[in-house]
């Protein structure tokens, strides 16, 4: 695990069922320094123990990219209390699907803006700060998993939703 080994795994791991709560304190573990850094507090909560069939180091990287665009988003936000939370829980409505929430306390996303950030090569980031590219791929990857990716317009908060299939 850490950074250099999810480094050099890039995105070559097998498919395999994986203990989501090791993938997530896994990726959260790889965030600590830079979020604790910039004074960032990041939450977790979490009321599933469960399994998912996936490429693990791809999944982390959809955690990775949705985490540092909230911290990009947090840092901009002249707020005092800084924080990003990263919800899990169980889908009350369907059984078998995983909801994973990452909400933050950035500034929020315009309506205009809204309905481009899933698209390839958008990006609102100084030139040489953002490529476009971490949510379209985050995308890519999370419908590979026959899963969803997508913003929840209707949350208080700047709120990205990931819904997965449990695996066993
Ligand atoms: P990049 O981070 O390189 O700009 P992304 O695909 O990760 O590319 O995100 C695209 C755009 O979506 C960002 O430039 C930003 O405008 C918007 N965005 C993504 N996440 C957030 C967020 N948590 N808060 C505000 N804006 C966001
Ligand atoms: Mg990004």
């Amino acid at each position: 695990s850490g950074l250099r080994s999810f480094a050099r795994n890039g995105n070559s791991d097998p498919m395999a069922s994986v203990d989501l709560d090791k993938i997530l304190s896994e990726t959260l573990e790889m965030c600590f320094e830079r979020f604790k850094h910039g004074e960032i507090a990041l939450q977790t909560t979490n009321t599933v123990t469960a399994k998912i069939l996936c490429r693990e180091s791809q999944i982390s990287q959809v955690f990775l990219n949705l985490l540092n665009n909230a911290f990009d988003a947090v840092t901009e936000n002249e707020v005092k209390e800084k924080w990003v939370r990263l919800q899990v829980e169980e889908d009350k409505t369907a059984s078998g699907k995983i909801v994973i929430r990452i909400i933050d306390c950035g500034n929020g996303i315009p309506e205009e803006v809204a309905k481009k950030v899933l698209e390839p090569f958008f990006t609102t980031k100084e030139t040489g700060k953002g490529t476009g590219l971490g949510l379209s791929i985050s995308v890519g990857i999370i419908e590979d998993h026959n899963g969803r990716l997508y913003l929840d317009a209707k949350h208080p908060n700047t709120c990205f939703v990931i819904e997965l299939p449990v695996g066993t």
